[in-house]
């Protein structure tokens, strides 16, 4: 069995360092030079193959440029990559579980050496800042390294146990599903991507990875990546494609026997919905693994420290243009410092930047026009469900360039019940509810159909442990932001509409990708 060193995450960089700063620029320059304007093909049994039609990757923040295009995959290359994936799970299967976590290893280190042009891809591709990029490629290395290790616990006859009985020998084995789906979102298209292939993978089943359209590019360098480690081929089938053709294509076919799935309320219970019915052919029961959207919600007390919570409010809201599934876009606040808290949250956030990725600004371009359309929508309606204390406004472009800017908007007084305290604005819009007191703050954070992350901003004892038992959600914080879950450390996923609850980076994730069998001899 694989003997290695404990797990530790990723140290994050300090921006604050000149030469961090310098280092990242020349990435971006590398990246530049050596990938935009790339064009990745699908990748089926260690081939590459390409379409006729393709898709086509733009900057947000700019969106004059065309960052590259990947192959669009048929119905046709979809039936190949998954027929060739059940071939390559016949061997894959019997591979000793350490020889699997070591490729996640080897990928890991490719990663560390190529960390800076992983993110610089990314501030270009889907506009995140230099702290966003390193964080999400650091959690990226986390997943490969963590999951590596955890897979040694299901390696073996025995591998969980069983109570002694006189005269047999009884254990209980892990076994893989098969071959799977694995479809991701845009907003973490490095960490998630990789996340959602490494753990079904290194505990012997074969992956179909479809990335999200807007970022192929990252998709396919870390694709790029886990084949460089040692992947044999048709373990990954690299698939970019469109979510509605091929996507449904997969998750609906008779052949695929799990599904994990990172994205919309919308699109993640149709899945559950469609991977239900059972195909004529079809012989198991799909397992589908969520993790959906949230509409999450800080309280702040009349005992809280308000600083910590003005800057955790800040961060939670604004960190990616509010573009995470963690992000907090309801502030509760408790009347009695109601002001000091609004107040004190506007004048902070009035100090964001607003720019590109590349220019490290606080405040970048949201991830595409069907976003910025939506979001606009939300800005319409905003002054009739509160008071618009900050921005409010959607330019679409920022010093000459056109992009799907949107500003850093904070409405306050915000009804409880209205559509922008309860709906997924994915985008740097934030409602903010006063409460009376303590209870009522606690009964309007669990009001939404969602469960994925909330915090308590709080010094009184008996709130924090009501809080602990009461509030609904995946992931819960105090006195700190909402947001930046590290993997090991904080297991993550929510309840109810925001998913399945699988905790990814938790130390049973990896069992949602294997079936029990418990065997007994007679002595
Ligand atoms: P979407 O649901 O729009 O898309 C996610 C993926 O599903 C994409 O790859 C998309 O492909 C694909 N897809 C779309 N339609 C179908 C279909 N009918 N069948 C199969 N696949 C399909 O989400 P976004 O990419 O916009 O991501 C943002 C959402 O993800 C937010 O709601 C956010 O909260 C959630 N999220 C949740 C996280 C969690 O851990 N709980 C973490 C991160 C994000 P295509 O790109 O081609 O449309």
């Amino acid at each position: 069995m694989l003997k290695i060193q404990d797990y530790r995450p990723q140290p994050f960089i300090d921006f604050t360092k000149a030469e961090n700063v310098q280092a990242y620029e020349a990435a971006l320059k590398k990246v530049r030079a050596e990938l935009v304007g790339k064009h990745y093909p699908m990748v089926i049994d260690g081939e590459r193959v390409d379409t006729a039609e393709k898709l086509t990757s733009l900057n947000p923040c700019d969106t004059s440029e065309v960052v590259g295009t990947t192959a669009k995959a048929t119905i046709e290359d979809a039936e190949r990559a998954l027929q060739g994936a059940w071939k390559a799970f016949e061997t894959w299967k019997t591979w000793d579980m350490d020889a699997r976590a070591r490729i996640l290893l080897k990928a890991s280190a490719i990663l560390k050496r190529r960390h800076l042009e992983a993110c610089a891809l990314m501030s270009i591709e889907v506009g995140k800042n230099y702290a966003e990029a390193d964080v999400e490629v650091a959690e990226a290395i986390d997943f490969l390294e963590y999951y590596a290790r955890s897979a040694m616990k299901y390696s073996g006859f025995g591998s969980s146990e069983t109570t002694w009985f006189e005269g047999e020998e009884n254990g209980l084995m892990s076994l893989p599903l098969g071959v799977g789906v694995s479809i991701s979102p845009w907003n973490f298209p490095c960490a998630i991507f990789v996340g959602m292939l490494a753990a079904p993978i290194v505990v012997g089943n074969c992956v179909i990875a479809k990335p999200a359209e807007d970022s192929g590019l990252i998709a396919g360098f870390i694709a790029d990546i886990m084949y460089e480690a040692g992947l044999p081929a048709g373990v990954l089938q690299f698939l970019p494609g469109v979510g509605k053709d091929v996507g449904e294509y997969l998750t609906t076919h008779a052949k695929t026997r799990f599904i994990t799935f990172t994205g919309s309320r919308a699109v993640g219970l149709h899945i559950n919905e469609v991977a239900a019915k059972v195909q004529p052919g079809q012989k198991w029961i799909k397992k589908v693994v969520l993790e959906l959207g949230g509409k999450d919600g800080m309280i702040v007390d009349e005992t809280a420290d308000l600083e910590v919570a003005i800057t955790a409010a800040v961060q939670g809201a604004f960190g990616f243009n509010g573009q995470k599934c963690s992000a907090m876009s309801r502030l509760i606040v408790v009347d009695a410092v109601y002001d000091d808290v609004v107040n004190g949250f506007v004048e902070r956030a009035s100090k964001l930047k607003m720019g590109t990725g590349e220019e490290n600004a606080n405040v970048t371009a949201v991830v595409n026009q069907m976003s910025f359309d939506k979001i606009k929508g939300y800005l319409e309606i905003a002054p009739q469900e509160g008071k618009v204390l900050l921005g409010g406004e959607a330019p679409g472009e920022c010093n000459g360039k056109q992009g799907y800017y949107v500003q850093a908007t904070i409405v306050g007084d915000v009804k409880r019940e209205a559509r922008m305290a309860q709906e997924e604005i994915f985008g740097p819009v934030i409602s903010v509810i006063r409460a009376k007191d303590w209870q009522d703050a606690l009964d309007i954070a669990n009001s939404t159909e969602y469960g994925l992350t909330g915090g308590v901003c709080s010094r009184n004892r008996a709130r924090l442990e009501q809080a602990r038992q009461e509030l609904e959600v995946g992931n819960l914080y105090f006195n700190r932001k909402i947001t930046g879950a590290i993997v090991g450390v904080q297991p993550f996923g929510g309840y109810n509409m925001s998913g399945t609850d699988s905790k990814a980076g938790g130390p049973d994730y990896l069992a949602y990708f294997m079936q029990l069998k418990t065997v007994t001899e007679r002595w």
